[in-house]
């Protein structure tokens, strides 16, 4: 069943009892497997039953389907100069995080590092988006980016935040574990602690983080991107890449707690 099919089954009242708000959200999340049937009070037995055996869409395979066709378009010798990448025999060769990706003509994404659908639809959607241009070294805040302002507090709230929390809580095992993803420590005028590191090999990123002195004092977090940055990825883009990076981090950081 697609959403519409099952928003013809829902009462259409958008009463907003349920965790989505209104029906058709429901119904989007009952197709993807996130909104669970009990949620709406207003729905028969039978109803219920029906759609108890929706099979859940995983969005993001369907995604890196939808991306692999465009890609497969592309002369990936041609972006290959563009976006910082290589090429061996007719694949490409990317690097993301640290972790070398091969991607094949037919968009099939393989690696000896870590891999799921996030990695894939990031890489496919960088070589699509197939941006120009130089890295100019330049840093600025999200809002900055085209069209950053809009989704600033997106940004602040689902990666700046978060990524401050784990900044607190790991700071002193965060060096060897970000080194992992290929990130650097340098030098900063604005705080001792500050990392440079290439998300995507035309993505740097600029981890500046200020520890709270005491208990008046709270920590602070900024991920700045460098000026060319939304030529790459648009700034929705830049969201789901650093809220990914930090799914991983997180994990990588309670891993090296409990070893
Ligand atoms: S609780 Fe049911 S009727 Fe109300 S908004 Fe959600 S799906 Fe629609």
């Amino acid at each position: 069943m697609n959403p519409v099919e099952v928003y013809k089954l829902l009462p259409k009242s958008n009463c907003g009892e349920c965790a989505s708000a209104t029906c058709i959200a429901f119904a989007v999340g009952i197709t993807r497997g996130e909104a669970k049937v009990e949620e709406c009070p207003y729905l028969d037995e039978e109803i219920r039953q029906k759609l108890r055996n929706v099979k859940p869409v995983n969005w993001r395979e369907e995604l890196v389907k939808r991306l692999q066709k465009e890609v497969r378009q592309l002369d990936l010798r041609q972006v290959s100069k563009d976006i910082g990448a290589e090429m061996e025999g007719d694949s490409l060769k990317i690097v993301c995080l640290g972790t070398e990706y091969t991607v094949s003509p037919e968009g099939e994404i393989t690696s000896k590092g870590y891999i799921n659908s996030w990695i894939k639809v990031l890489l496919l959607h960088y070589i699509r988006t197939w941006g120009k241009g130089r890295v100019v070294n330049s840093w600025v805040s999200f809002s900055e980016l085209k069209s950053g302002m809009i989704k600033a507090s997106s940004f602040s709230r689902d990666c700046e935040e978060p990524l401050r929390r784990l900044f607190d809580t790991h700071l002193s095992s965060i060096d060897p574990v970000l080194a992992r993803f290929g990130a650097k420590r340098i030098e900063h005028e604005a705080t001792e602690y500050a990392w440079k590191l290439y998300v995507l090999p035309k993505i740097p990123v600029l981890i500046l983080y200020w520890k709270s002195e005491d208990e008046t004092d709270s920590s602070a977090l900024r991920v700045l991107f460098d000026r060319s940055a939304d030529r790459f990825l648009d700034v929705e883009s830049l969201i789901f890449l650093i809220e990914g990076f930090v799914s991983i981090l997180s994990r990588y950081l309670e891993f090296s707690k409990k070893h």
